[in-house]
């Protein structure tokens, strides 16, 4: 049998590696559009992280250049897209409304769009997620739960999630949209809370730095691990038919609590090295999210492996090695 081929917007960020991972794993061709840097070599370090980067075709794109997305889907002929790629950061958001809109919402038009003109019957995945729910009007979030965005990521995405099952109903296209919840691993961005806090900690430890400034430490998150979430990426495009799911841990807990595992881990006490910064509070906050993913483990046979436990202390670990060996470096 010929091998599959999966095209992966977004390759060089957190999910694409661990996607690319798992796609290779299971004997796929694996191509990603990657846009241009002039910081040439740093782009892929989260492939080569992996040990990836030299087994995956990397393609010069643009979200927000339709153009060079259908040369590649031409050349490409993917069996399935995964549009992972974003402005990402809701922070970013508030200081970039027009450019998250244009890639994180209007892309997705242009990889759809890509698609109809040249692989119309690819199977499509659009990473949208549970920041859509925002200010949340149902205790635990499931796929019936109302959408009520709180930043313009989320209104973006929003958007590309109404894009996506709008080209589905429109066109027939087997088009699903993953509504996930936060994931986290030693590659996630370093301004995410759960990375800074674990490369804070580790900072600290290594007497590199000596406190840790954060914002809102009541907001409540549902974190995974992004290595048990893209297995549920894949599993949705091999279903039957097109749907969304929400794929989450059904687990709560603060940024306090992330800190509560995180500083002791390495015998340090949060209290003693946290500084709350009014500068890091969000115009509008989403307090909670909570994902019930019941539909996935039925339809999907999905489950995390991780706990919250679990993950935070590899990320604190990796980020102690990382550090260790540039110190050794220098
Ligand atoms: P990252 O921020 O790590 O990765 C984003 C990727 O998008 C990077 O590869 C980035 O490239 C690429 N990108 C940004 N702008 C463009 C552009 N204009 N054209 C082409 N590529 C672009 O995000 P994650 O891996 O964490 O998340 C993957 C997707 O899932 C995103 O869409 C995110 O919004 C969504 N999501 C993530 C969740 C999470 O908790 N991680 C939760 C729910 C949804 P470069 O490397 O050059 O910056
Ligand atoms: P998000 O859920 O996609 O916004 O993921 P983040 O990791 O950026 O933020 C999760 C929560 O942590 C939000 O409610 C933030 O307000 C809160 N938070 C508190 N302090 C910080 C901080 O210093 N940085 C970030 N990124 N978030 C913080």
């Amino acid at each position: 049998m010929p091998k599959k081929r999966a095209l992966i917007t977004g390759i060089t960020g957190q999910d694409g590696a661990y996607l690319s991972e798992l796609l290779l794993q299971k004997g796929y061709d694996v191509a990603g559009v990657v846009r241009r840097s002039s910081h040439a070599g740093v782009a892929d370090h989260r492939l080569r992280w992996l040990g990836v980067a030299d087994r995956v075709t990397l393609l010069d794109g643009n979200l927000v250049d339709l153009s060079s997305l259908i040369r590649i889907v031409r050349d490409v002929q993917p069996d399935e897209v995964y549009n992972l790629a974003a402005q990402s950061f809701v922070a970013t958001s508030w200081t970039q409304p027009q450019l998250t809109a244009t890639v994180t919402g209007l892309g997705v038009v242009n990889v759809l769009e890509a698609l109809r003109e040249a692989a119309p019957e690819a199977r499509f995945y659009q990473a949208s997620s549970s920041e859509m729910f925002g200010k949340v009007q149902t205790p635990v979030q499931d796929e019936q739960a109302p959408f009520h965005p709180r930043s313009p990521y989320g209104v973006a995405k929003l958007f590309g999630h109404w894009t996506t099952v709008n080209y589905r109903e429109s066109f027939g296209m087997f088009a699903v949209s993953g509504i996930l919840f936060n994931h986290e691993s030693p590659l996630r961005g370093l301004e995410f809370v759960s990375r800074k806090v674990c490369h804070g900690v580790a900072s600290i430890k290594l007497g590199v730095a000596k406190e840790l400034r954060l914002g809102n430490m009541d907001a409540q998150r549902d974190w995974g691990h992004a290595r048990d979430y893209v297995r549920a990426m894949w599993a949705m495009l091999q279903q039957d038919a097109p749907d969304d799911y929400v794929v989450a841990t059904g687990r709560a807990a603060t940024v306090r609590d992330l800190c509560d595992i995180a500083f002791p881990h390495v015998g340090l006490k949060a209290q003693d090295y946290i500084v709350i910064d009014p500068k890091l509070y969000r115009p509008a906050e989403v307090d909670m999210l909570v994902g019930n993913p019941a539909k996935a483990r039925e339809t999907l046979d999905w489950a995390p492996e991780v706990n919250l436990e679990q993950l935070i202390t590899e990320m604190v670990e990796a980020d102690l090695r990382r550090l260790s060996a540039n110190a050794a470096q220098v």
